[in-house]
């Protein structure tokens, strides 16, 4: 048995509702799956709602995914096993989303200011339920429109930090994240520190507070994986893993149940309570 603890459902840019991850997960003998959607945790509210969760034939981590506040890297930060009525962490998630609406509108008159055909109506129709605006549902359009060819090709040429259609949003800062986690009952991890480009930031970020770091990624090497798990065992931290699995091109492909984090690793974190 296999499980996966970073996966996105179209409560934020994910293409599959979260019941039908959950249904998904179950048929491929995933025995413990991570909800982590972008600044939000409706989407384990909606499954809580509907009598989805908890699930019976698989264990299912109330998490979410944060982009925090850096002037130089990209730094998400992973919570798990979060109290989703925790009603700071709710308000501080509710000001971070509002931000991503306006954020959105900015991007979306670049795009017109540089020549791109796109319209507002286009994305929004496009996200459908999500709650968490983002750079890869305006990337998705443009490739439906036949504007780019993949994703991939959308943000490299105008959507990245440096790129002529970037406009940052408004993210908290890691300590408030680490603390507003940890306030909620969560267990806080660095969420895939080789796509911080910057090791020593990477063991700084985690001297911060953090309880683990999410050492197996699709797209960390076997010498990535030693070298994250080495920076675990020295300060004590738990070790995570999983496929940031989206269901639609995204910035790597990969499909539900091709990634495998071994179950030793998401019992742990399951069962962990801060
Ligand atoms: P945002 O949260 O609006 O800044 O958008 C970031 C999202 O876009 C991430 O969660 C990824 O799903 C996706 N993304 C970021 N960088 C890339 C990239 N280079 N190629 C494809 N998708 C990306
Ligand atoms: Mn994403
Ligand atoms: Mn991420
Ligand atoms: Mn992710």
């Amino acid at each position: 048995m296999a499980s996966d603890l970073h996966i996105h459902t179209s409560f934020s840019d994910g293409k599959f509702l979260p019941e039908e991850i959950v249904e998904k997960s179950k048929q491929l003998g995933l025995k413990y799956i991570g909800i982590t959607d972008h600044d939000t945790i409706d989407g384990i509210a909606d499954l809580y709602d509907k009598g989805f969760y908890p699930a019976t034939g698989i264990n299912i981590i109330p998490g979410i995914e944060m982009s925090a506040d850096s002037e130089k890297h990209e730094i998400h930060i992973l919570g798990y096993n979060i109290d989703i009525f925790n009603e700071e962490l709710r308000e501080n998630l509710i000001e971070v989303s509002e931000a991503r609406w306006t954020r959105f509108s900015e991007i979306i008159e670049k795009l017109n200011n540089e020549g791109y055909d796109i319209t507002e109506t286009e994305v929004l129709t496009l996200a459908g339920a999500s709650r968490s605006i983002s750079r890869s549902h305006v990337a998705r359009v443009l490739v439906k429109k036949g504007i780019f060819k993949t994703v991939r090709e959308a943000f490299n040429t105008l959507l990245e930090r440096g790129k002529p259609c970037y406009v940052p949003h408004f993210r908290l800062s890691v300590k408030k994240i680490i603390e507003l986690i940890h306030s909620a009952g969560g267990i806080v991890v660095l969420a895939h520190p080789k796509l911080i480009y910057d090791d020593d930031s990477v063991q700084e970020l985690l001297d911060l507070g953090m309880d683990g770091i999410e050492a197996y990624y699709p797209e960390h090497n076997d010498i990535d994986t030693a070298r994250y798990i080495n920076y675990a065992k020295k300060r004590n931290l738990i070790i995570s893993g999983g496929s940031d699995y989206h269901g639609i091109g995204a910035r790597h492909n990969i499909e539900l149940g091709e990634f495998e984090l071994d179950d030793k690793f998401a019992k742990q974190i399951f069962e962990m309570k801060k």
